[in-house]
């Protein structure tokens, strides 16, 4: 048996995706820039999928790069926006809970004598506008990168707000959406930033594709130079099974949205919290309660750690994280949970519980009764 409730990790590949990619695995396999008929077809095919991830957003197709996963996204758009800023006048500014593949960028940047300045966030996991606000300098060139939704916690972003910032101060605006396409709705046409990140297997789609939502007009050095695909933005031969993956996933999620899917995901959610605060004391929901993705239940367990947790959990059949995957096992409390606030003791003692369009009911009932058994018993044992 096993009950995945890990689904900010990645997400099971959905079967129309991979019914979808399959004729560009077999009979259409040819290189799209060649000349002939058969190649027209897998062209028009990564033109397709182009369309469905813009819809997904309200972009135009032409502003959709194809890229290799989120991670090359972030890095995409970080790098060439440091290249337009310039290095000696040129400020980033990042909210505090960003996600490594956000951060260490960032990071690098600041090594090489950017200005990098990380603002907190409330004891909800929201950026702290009164902070993010006087950061952004009107008189120097900067962008400012903030997560769309939030990795561990699922706490949404005040996006519309940031944009408006940026504007006045006459900066840009790159967005890290990985974990916010496909749960909540991620609008480009009624949000103004400039750059937005895609990864494919947060939302059902293989992992090891993703896109950059690059805005017309915004200035763009690309990162991966040669034979000049994806407009030139992102050169090399497209994986085209991939893309075309990335473009069903994308239709499945928009057609979940406007079909009430995302409410039944919400409310599994909400029968899992009510499931787990019916059953145990001592257990707190972290995070707004208002502004989140529909997905995630982000929990402590006064009494128990995550270290001791995870693999009990893991033994009786429940798959999930402490904080994020990316920080397991390393030991120290997660950046996210010691921005909003948290003592080290209610960071260890959290679990990330995260669910998607095929989680079921039975799933998580299953799961409510597991974890309360296995959190009573490691009480007890204490
Ligand atoms: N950004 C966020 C918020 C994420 O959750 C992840 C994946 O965990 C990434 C970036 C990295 O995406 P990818 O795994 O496609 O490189």
């Amino acid at each position: 048996m096993s009950l995945y409730l890990d689904s900010n990790a990645t997400t099971r590949v959905h079967p129309r995706v991979i019914e979808a990619m399959m004729p560009y695995l077999t009979e259409s396999w040819h290189n799209p820039s060649s000349g002939y008929a058969a190649a027209r077809v897998v062209r028009e095919a990564i033109e397709t999928a182009r369309g469905q991830v813009a819809a997904l957003i309200g972009a135009k197709p032409s502003e959709i790069v194809f890229t290799g996963c989120g991670t090359e996204s972030n890095n995409m758009a970080i790098k060439s926006l440091a290249r337009e800023i310039g290095r000696t006048r040129g400020k980033v500014v990042v909210s505090g809970i960003e996600h490594s593949a956000v951060l260490r960028p960032v990071e690098a940047m600041g090594a090489v004598g950017f200005e990098v300045e990380k603002c907190g966030v409330g004891g909800e996991g929201r950026l702290d506008l009164d902070a993010f606000r006087p950061a952004l300098d009107p008189s120097r060139p900067g962008f400012a990168s903030v997560m769309w939704a939030n990795n561990e916690t699922g706490v949404v972003q005040p996006m519309a707000e940031v944009c408006e910032v940026a504007r006045a101060a006459g900066w840009f605006v790159h967005t890290d959406a990985i974990q916010a396409v496909g749960k909540v709705p991620v609008r480009v046409d009624e949000v103004p930033v400039d750059f937005l990140s895609i990864s494919g297997h947060k939302f059902h789609a293989p992992k090891g594709v993703g896109a950059l939502f690059i805005r017309e007009g915004s200035p763009f050095e690309p990162m991966v130079r040669g034979g000049g695909q994806e407009g030139g933005r992102r050169s090399g031969t497209e994986n085209v099974p991939y893309l075309v993956g990335l473009g069903e996933a994308a239709a499945i999620m928009r057609e979940e949205m406007e079909t009430g899917g995302l409410s039944r995901v919400a409310a599994l959610r909400d029968r899992l919290e009510r499931g787990l605060g019916g059953r145990l004391d001592r257990v707190w929901f972290n995070g707004s309660r208002e502004h989140r993705t529909p997905n995630v239940a982000h929990v402590s367990f006064d009494g128990c750690t995550a270290a001791d947790l995870l693999p009990a959990l893991d033994a009786a059949g429940v798959q999930c994280s402490a904080g994020s995957a990316c920080m397991t096992g390393k030991g120290r409390p997660s950046h996210v949970q010691k921005a909003m606030g948290f003592s080290d003791e209610r960071a260890f003692s959290s679990l990330r519980l995260s669910l998607s369009i095929l989680s079921t009911e039975a799933e998580v009932d299953e799961a409510v009764e597991v974890i309360a058994a296995v959190v009573g018993r490691l009480r007890g044992a204490a």
